[in-house]
């Protein structure tokens, strides 16, 4: 990758990053003690039975929205991260490139094709 596409593509991270931040702080708040962690925010309609299983449902929603948030964003952190270091495209597990093609469909891709498929780490 060329000097100019990670440029870009740090950039098209950082929007994205901007986005899922906005999106996580409708549903949760932000950790104070560490970073990219979110908590979320317990709705509260009100004392009647029908208001407070309207509160449990979308409670339930929101855990799982926030994670789903969360977990994007620390991706989006990491291969920041890894932009920066000049680490970006080599694969976490077997330090190999991973294939250019991989990247383009997934950029925040930790893993080659070969470790995504045997590895552990679910990517
Ligand atoms: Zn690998």
């Amino acid at each position: 990758m060329t000097k100019d596409e990670l440029q870009k593509l740090y950039e098209d991270l950082e929007l994205e990053e901007k986005n899922l931040r906005k999106q996580l702080a409708e549903i949760a708040e932000q950790n104070p003690a560490i970073r990219g962690d979110y908590q979320v925010k317990v709705p509260e309609y009100g004392e009647h039975e029908d208001e407070n299983a309207m509160e449990a449902t979308d409670l339930d929603r929101n855990f799982a929205m926030e994670r789903e948030l969360e977990n994007k964003l620390n991706e989006i952190l990491k291969t920041k991260e890894k932009i920066k270091k000049g680490t970006y495209g080599k694969c976490e597990s077997c330090s190999a490139e991973i294939a250019p093609a991989r990247l383009k469909v997934r950029p925040v891709a930790a893993l080659c094709i070969s470790c995504a498929k045997s590895g552990s780490k679910s990517n």
